[in-house]
């Protein structure tokens, strides 16, 4: 299979879906503060956006034709409770439930150093650095699909790493900063089992309604956190909510990465739902979206690894469904492959 062929695949699928997103803030807040505990006690979010008729209904049909906003207004940011400070709290280290590191993160930046890590990288001269997560998988001829995990990481997550390590499943992390900040051996144990670490910004506001200075910081300040946790700073952006527009498409240099299938985990949080919808809306090249902050997403996830497993997919990244390069915008999904 030509490179060629590979990029026309990843053209295809360079569409865009902003379906209902609608994600958490107020979770955020919780996490940070110590306050979510380990039940799933956390209430719904009431301020949920939109939630397009076509979100979680699956995936958008094979034709690589994006269904972008035929259904779905752009989630709105008063998703974002007043709550949401633009003055980010610092991270709670007792938070950390279940590593003896606590929040401290190893390699110590210097701080404040977030925006030059961003500028570096802007400039070329830091590369984002992919994690290998296993063996080169190539999705033009296998049934590839990309489970992704936002706004964690968070008392769940090593849950979820041993579900995924029992099917020797990579998935991507979209993390969000101040939720790195709190558990950073999390990330840590997330990277060393080979997951890619995507950013999803400090403390998830819709970048859309943001300042240029802002949504740098907001990339930086986690770029900044996901160095300090795994040494590396992630390639892959996925914007809170689904919500960009072209000035930001330009402005951010990396990879823009949405999804095919939005399981809605955060609204129904239902196990046996989230996993049906999941199963169901799965398609080659796909890209299922879930948030790992939630007890019920988590324990979907056993039952969506043996149901797609069946069904002969292979799990891989994001970076892995292209391999290795993205587009600087994905997606929609039925991509890369033929057959
Ligand atoms: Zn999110």
């Amino acid at each position: 299979m030509s490179a060629g062929a590979a990029r026309r695949g990843a053209a295809r699928v360079a569409a865009v879906v902003t379906m209902a997103a609608a994600m958490c803030a107020t979770v955020h807040q919780r996490l940070d503060a110590g306050t979510l505990q380990p039940t799933d006690a956390t209430p719904t979010r009431s301020t949920a956006p939109r939630l397009a008729g076509g979100a979680g209904a699956g995936p958008t049909g094979s034709t690589g034709t994006g269904l972008a906003g035929s259904t779905a207004p752009r989630p709105t940011p008063s998703a974002t409770p007043s709550a949401t400070p633009s003055s980010v709290p610092s991270a709670t280290p007792s938070a950390t439930p279940s590593s003896s590191a606590g929040a401290t993160p190893s390699p110590t930046p210097s701080s404040g150093a977030g925006a030059a890590v961003v500028a570096r990288v802007e400039a070329g001269r830091e590369k984002p650095v992919n994690r290998p997560a296993g063996q080169p998988v190539d999705c033009r001829r296998v049934k590839c699909v990309a489970l992704t995990f936002d706004d964690g990481p968070g008392p769940y997550t090593d849950t979820l790493l041993r579900h995924l390590a029992a099917h020797q499943a990579p998935a991507t992390f979209f993390v969000v900063g101040q939720n790195v900040a709190a558990y950073p051996s999390v990330l840590r144990r997330t990277a060393a089992a080979g997951h890619e670490i995507g950013n999803h910004t400090w403390s998830h506001q819709d970048l859309t309604k943001l300042s240029a200075a802002a949504v740098r910081t907001e990339l930086a300040r986690t770029d900044e956190a996901v160095r300090a946790a795994v040494g590396f700073v992630p390639a892959l952006v996925r914007p809170p909510y689904g919500a960009f527009d072209n000035t930001l498409r330009v402005r951010i240099k990396r990879p823009l990465v949405l999804w095919s299938v939005d399981t809605l985990d955060w609204l129904h949080r239902d196990s046996a739902r989230v996993a049906r919808v999941a199963i169901r809306s799965a398609r080659p090249g796909g890209i299922i979206l879930f948030h790992d902050i939630h007890p019920t997403t988590v324990k979907a996830i056993p039952r969506v690894l043996k149901a797609l497993s069946r069904k002969g997919y292979t799990f891989v990244t994001v970076s892995q469904l292209f391999d290795g390069r993205p587009p600087r915008l994905v997606y929609e999904g039925d991509a890369p492959h033929q057959g």
